[in-house]
């Protein structure tokens, strides 16, 4: 079997690792140049963007800012897997929120904005602690800007003035007092047949993801079925067929959707060695339409993000149960360049490896380690 992925950054690269066992060939087109790529080795195929996707049994994306031509080409097969729908979804925050409002999912507080002028009344409506995302192409905590203080409301505006709001509106969102942020990773497949991981949860760093522990901590049967029933009518309602992420804070015992991804989600990496079925796996096993893997975890795991560097000791992998995951790529400040994962049998011994893990890392790492560490002992 064949599967097209259209990105060909690490999240291909990982779903061509985990479709090779299975005998799953994973080809991954670069957006920028339509040429159809080795996934790991990123040489060229000798193949045209329209003959891979002729020979697909399936086409998929890495990334939801795929261009929308490349997406209405590929949806025209019927292999596109999930649906273009479901992919604009993730894509545009107007188009999630009218989707999250339309089918009654619990999410922020918001406003959409077209025009600078009606920033006044969102802090009228909303209050002065803000956070104005870019409706298109944000990722990593890019394309968003925050207001803390009223004060500062006409500095804003005009840091803001160039924007084109009417092509690309703000989505306004009131500040969450979260107590935590986690994040759901299911897979549904074209029978409706649905599976969940349990619930990471999530430590952010302006904006970006740095560290994920699973299953999280603390998640009694009843909110680990609040978000898989969230899911269950999400990937119902949109007809989605694949790897689905959803990001959500938690408040009390309650949880609000922040947004959706429509593919493997890097707070799902740890099910690469944590899980019986790997996110990764799964999405494949999803859009060629095999049964879907176990999602249960054999232990707690940590999942750690190596950004904007590679220098660091490989010795790191004495660490027992931690496996390194590198995608190669030169290095770029706030550049996601590689993960550790490290999967064990109990909490206060991962407390202790992601402690003995902070001593191979850098030394900015140091803080968020022992910090995480300190809260599972
Ligand atoms: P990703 O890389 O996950 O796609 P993104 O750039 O799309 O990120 P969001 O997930 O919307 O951005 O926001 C990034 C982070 O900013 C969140 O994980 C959270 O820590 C914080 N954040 C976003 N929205 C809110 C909110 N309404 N209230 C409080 N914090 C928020
Ligand atoms: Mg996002
Ligand atoms: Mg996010």
């Amino acid at each position: 079997m064949r599967v097209v992925v259209y990105g060909a950054g690490q999240l291909a690269q990982m779903m061509y690792l985990a479709g090779s066992p299975l005998g799953i060939e994973v080809q991954a087109v670069d957006v920028n140049s339509d040429s159809v790529v080795h996934p790991v080795s990123k040489s060229t195929l000798d193949t045209t963007l329209a003959q891979a996707i002729e020979d697909a049994d399936a086409l998929t994306v890495e990334f939801e800012h795929v261009p929308e031509r490349l997406l209405e080409e590929a949806a025209k097969t019927n292999k596109l897997m999930p649906n273009i729908d479901s992919i604009l979804v993730g894509a545009d925050r107007v188009r999630e929120k009218k989707l999250l409002e339309s089918m009654q999912v619990a999410n922020c507080e918001h406003k959409i904005v077209t025009d600078l002028s009606q920033l006044d009344d969102c802090v009228k409506q909303l209050g002065s602690k803000l956070i104005l995302k870019a409706s298109r192409d944000g990722y990593d905590g890019y394309g968003q800007w925050r207001l803390t203080d009223e004060a500062e409301l006409p500095a804003l505006k005009r840091s803001l003035q160039g924007l084109d709001l009417v092509t690309v509106p703000l989505v306004v969102e009131k500040m969450v007092a979260f107590d935590r942020e986690l994040s759901l990773i299911g897979v549904r497949n074209a029978d409706g047949d649905v599976r969940t991981y349990p619930l990471a949860e999530n430590l952010h760093h302006q904006g970006q993801l740095h560290v994920s522990v699973a299953p999280a901590t603390n998640v009694d049967d009843a909110l680990q079925a609040q978000a898989h029933d969230i899911f269950v009518k999400l990937a119902d309602g949109m007809d989605y067929v694949g790897v689905l992420a959803v990001e959500l804070f938690q408040v009390g015992n309650k949880l609000l959707v922040n947004e959706l991804a429509p593919r493997v989600h890097n707070s799902g990496h740890w099910s690469q060695s944590g899980a019986v079925t790997s996110q990764f796996e799964n999405h494949l096993r999803a859009v060629c339409g095999l049964p879907l893997g176990d999602t249960s975890a054999i232990g707690p795991s940590a999942m750690v993000n190596i950004i904007g560097c590679s220098s660091f000791s490989r010795d790191l992998l004495s660490i027992d149960g931690s496996h390194l995951h590198w995608y190669g790529k030169s290095v770029r400040e706030k550049r996601k360049m590689g993960h550790i994962n490290v999967t064990t049998n109990n909490y206060e011994s991962l407390g202790e490896k992601l402690m003995a893990l902070s001593n191979y890392l850098p030394l900015e790492y140091f803080p968020k380690l022992v910090g995480e560490a300190t809260r599972l002992k």
